[in-house]
């Protein structure tokens, strides 16, 4: 192990028996006695060493004592070494010392007791120790202030590639979904053109296969205008720096600073742009308040108010979904909490006292630049769930959606031995529908079809467009007889009522196959649909209009 290092004290007599004793006195393991026998000798040495201590005989030839302090404290390097002075003059003299009272400076009468000597020395030994603590401690704070600046200015840096990232993900999901939602109207059409192309057999079959290949260009064109609206609102990606935020827009500006003298400071570097507007508040509660009456577009928040601090405001806000940005005012040094306020919600950070016109106008612009994405990322996103879950015409949940919820809900069953009722519901002679008033018609049809199913069902069931004029419905938690009356009811209503096609009312009825899930033989979800299916063919059979349950 290294031995711990030993603190030089510098020694200063002209007589080398005192410093014979005074060695004699002093001498311990942690101290390294350098001696010198003058003035200029002890100064020579002081520019080598770091001296914890210097003790200095007052009377030498050529310079004494008080001449080598006096050009001791005339040196940045020296100037803070403490000294005691050595001296022979009596008590009653005293007054000579007066003009080094102040700081590290202390002196001991000869002939001196050694104990007391070895007391002063101690003493300001410890003192030696412990600035070199502070300079130690001091060193790493720095160091580590250095090493949080890098990450804050990272983490922003990161949050925004996260936004472009993030955009990029979105566009890639969307494509792969529209994809996929693209896909199956045009293998319907060019299944139907094939089928068309080999049967030629009467003028009536060939209306059929046009009417169908119809059908399948109206979803696609469907979900091309849908894209279309998509793109509408999309921004192009912008060069690093260029702001998207019109610098013209009106921007309201909520201040919470209890400080009025801060608020007008902030209020003057801003000034020059008409378009910001300041308003002020001094608590947090006020600021709550101020959120709630009026619109604002962003938030400077000074981190410690009378009634909480920047952390409570960030957690009020994601617990009531204020999602207005917020920018943070921290005191100087304190790189640590910035660093967490970033975490915890805040888009960006000033520090106090070191706030200017330019720096404030430029978090302003950018925390509003990323709060837009943010919102454009969410919507986007929203909209593609619902467009890759749902089906545009009906409203409900499409094929793909059903598919996965039937699985998940299989799975529930299966572990928790609850009942689920699977139904497949299709209209009867939907095409001749389509014959007599045309496909917009057919089409208008089935949208109030799949509003009126959605009206009938609780909300933990799920209603789907399985495909064309067929329905599905799952019922968690349901037993058999409760979805045959359920099933029932709405056949009878459709029944009663009647359906605008252009100007005609028309009838329509709808047939249904119930099955249940039956942990004995059903191994996986689609076993589940055929049943249902199978179920729905024996309606068909026995004539349409009428609710079967699976025997299975
Ligand atoms: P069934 O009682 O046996 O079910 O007779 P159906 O005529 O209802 O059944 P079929 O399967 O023979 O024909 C279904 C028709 O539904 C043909 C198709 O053009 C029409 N159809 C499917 N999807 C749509 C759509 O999105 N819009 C319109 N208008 N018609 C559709
Ligand atoms: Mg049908
Ligand atoms: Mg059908």
């Amino acid at each position: 192990m290294k031995a711990p290092q030993k603190t030089d004290i510098l020694i200063v007599d002209d007589t080398p028996e005192n410093l014979v004793v005074m060695e004699g006195v002093l001498e311990c393991p942690e101290y390294n006695l350098i001696k010198a026998r003058s003035g200029d000798e002890a100064l020579a040495l002081m520019l080598k060493n770091d001296f914890a201590l210097a003790i200095l005989d007052v009377q030498m030839p050529g310079m004494d004592g008080f001449e080598t302090a006096e050009l001791m404290r005339g040196s940045e390097r020296t100037k803070h070494i403490p000294i005691i002075f050595v001296t022979a003059i009596s008590k009653d003299d005293e007054h000579v010392f007066k003009g080094y009272d102040t700081g590290a400076v202390d002196y001991i009468f000869k002939p001196f007791e050694p104990h007391v000597l070895r007391a002063k020395v101690k003493v300001f030994y410890e003192m030696y120790l412990q600035k070199k603590q502070l300079e130690v401690l001091n060193k790493e704070m720095s160091k580590m202030i250095n090493g949080l600046e890098d990450a804050n200015r990272k983490i922003l840096e990161q949050q925004k590639s996260v936004i472009e990232e993030e955009r990029l993900k979105v566009l890639l999901q969307f494509a792969g979904a529209t994809a996929h939602e693209l896909n199956q109207p045009l293998m319907g059409m060019m299944g139907n053109i094939e089928l068309m192309r080999l049967d030629r057999s009467s003028p009536d079959v060939t209306r059929q296969y046009v009417s169908r290949i119809e059908e399948s260009a109206a979803r696609m064109s469907r979900i091309i205008q849908k894209i279309q609206t998509i793109k509408y609102d999309q921004t192009t990606p912008y060069p690093g720096g260029t702001k998207i935020i019109d610098i013209e827009q009106k921007i309201n500006i909520l201040v919470a600073d209890d400080k009025e003298k801060n608020f007008e400071d902030l209020k003057s570097m801003i000034c020059i742009n008409k378009n910001l507007t300041l308003k002020n508040c001094s608590s947090l509660k006020s600021a709550l308040q101020m959120l709630k009456i009026s619109d604002f577009d962003l938030i400077l928040f000074k981190f410690k108010l009378p009634d909480g601090n920047g952390f409570d405001m960030l957690d009020i806000m994601r617990r009531d979904s204020i999602d207005t940005p917020l920018i943070m005012i921290t005191d100087i040094g304190n790189e640590l909490t910035a660093l967490k306020i970033i975490q915890a919600g805040a888009y960006d950070y000033l520090k106090k006292g070191s706030i200017t016109g330019e720096i404030l106008i430029n978090a302003i612009m950018n925390t509003l630049e990323k709060a837009r994405l943010k919102k454009q990322v969410e919507s986007t996103y929203k909209r593609m769930v619902d467009i890759s879950t749902r089906d545009d015409l009906t409203g409900l949940y499409n094929r793909r959606y059903f598919l996965e919820c039937l699985k998940r809900e299989y799975a529930r069953a299966r572990r928790y031995e609850t009942g689920l009722i699977l139904c497949m519901l299709d209209i009867d002679e939907f095409q001749a529908i389509n014959n007599a008033y045309g496909h917009q018609a057919g089409d208008k049809v089935l949208a109030e079809l799949g509003s009126m199913l959605i009206k009938s069902v609780r909300t933990i069931d799920v209603a789907c467009r399985y495909g064309g004029e067929e329905f599905a419905l799952i019922l968690p938690h349901t037993d058999i007889s409760d979805a045959h009356a359920l099933l029932e009811r709405f056949r009878q209503t459709v029944l009663s009522y009647s359906f605008q096609c252009n100007s005609s009312r028309v009838n329509i009825t709808v047939s249904t196959g119930i099955a249940k899930y039956k942990a004995s033989d059903d191994q996986c979800s689609l076993n589940l649909i055929k049943k249902a299916e199978k179920a729905l063919m024996t309606a068909k059979e026995k004539g349409r209009n009428i609710t079967i349950v699976s025997d299975e």
